[in-house]
């Protein structure tokens, strides 16, 4: 393939491709990239800076990732961390530049394939992991946004879905459940989706030799294979196996971003509650979006007077 047929292909898909300085930056909106695309870029890379160079075309075609405000979405029945659990990135709130550093790895088609979450429990862990489940294997097709009603996003949210498998790692803390899992992992995904993504919560409670069976898998991953580690206590985590990863630190809220969520959630369920209640909510939560709702959920139930139940999820 010539250079200049190979711009011309990614024009037609609507892939942007653009130099800066000497390397070569591409965005894909639709996330319809493949992998001989990608090598085609790779072997042609100085061909193509150079014709770019030639024809000018600069920074005015740069498209900047930018995370707009959050919003809530509200879906189901239920208490209000759950009908209220984000399933895109823009319904995330807070963490900002770890959803821009997902949105442009799910909307360029270049997520990294071993992911590590670490940060206190009730920081948006399991969702961000759900949400990139998600967004890899959404029939609208690789997005930070996806449906969430196509058959592939309902497994997941459903938690019956044979592409994503989430594995708590104090039920499974043994070598060969994890060499059983990772063997398992080389079949492509069951139910016609794209790819398989592998869940281990709480990975640093994974033994060492466990946690040792997992450098191989991570080392050398399957083309249709994602792994995303989650941990509260990352210096559990053995350093090789870190280093494999890309690793995304979540931090509480802040009080405005708690505010925010709380206000938000508060106007889409027509609730007026007194400034002092809010702040209390906020002080209470200790920057866990879940918790605020959580506190909200009860300040309305006793208002109102119906009963209120706690679930347990991240
Ligand atoms: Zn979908």
């Amino acid at each position: 393939m010539k250079e200049n047929e190979l711009i011309k292909i990614l024009s037609d898909l609507d892939i942007r491709i653009w130099a800066e300085g000497e390397k070569l930056r591409w965005n894909a909106p639709n996330g319809i990239v493949t992998h001989e695309i990608l090598a085609h870029m790779k072997e042609h890379k100085s061909e193509i800076l150079a014709l770019l160079k030639a024809k000018e075309i600069g920074e005015e075609t740069m498209v900047e990732v930018s995370i707009s405000a959050p919003q809530v979405v509200k879906r189901g029945l239920g208490d209000l961390p759950s009908v209220y659990r984000p399933c895109r990135i823009s319904e995330v709130y807070g963490q900002d530049e770890i959803k821009k550093a997902i949105a442009h790895g799910l909307d360029t088609g270049t997520l990294a394939h071993v992911l590590l979450f670490q940060g206190v429990s009730g920081t948006g862990k399991t969702t961000m992991a759900r949400i990139v489940a998600m967004g890899l294997n959404c029939e609208k097709g690789t997005t930070s946004e996806p449906c969430c009603e196509c058959d592939f996003c309902k497994a997941v949210l459903n938690g019956n879905s044979f592409a994503f498998q989430e594995f708590d790692a104090a039920h499974l803390p043994g070598v060969n459940n994890v060499r059983g899992v990772t063997g398992d992992l080389c079949a492509a995904p069951m139910g016609g989706e794209r790819k398989r993504i592998v869940l281990f919560d709480e990975c640093h409670r994974l033994s060492d030799p466990a946690q040792a069976a997992l450098l191989k898998p991570t080392e050398d991953v399957r083309e249709h294979v994602y792994v995303i580690l989650c941990t509260t206590e990352k210096e559990d985590v053995l350093k090789p196996l870190q280093i494999r990863c890309m690793q995304f630190r979540f931090n509480a809220l802040s009080d405005e971003e708690i505010r925010t969520l709380l206000l938000d959630v508060c106007a889409a369920e027509k609730l007026d509650p007194h400034p002092a209640l809010i702040e209390n909510m906020i002080a209470e939560a200790k920057g866990m979006a879940r918790n605020a709702l959580f506190l909200l959920q009860e300040t309305r139930c006793q208002v109102f007077g119906t009963k209120t139940r706690r679930t347990k999820e991240d």
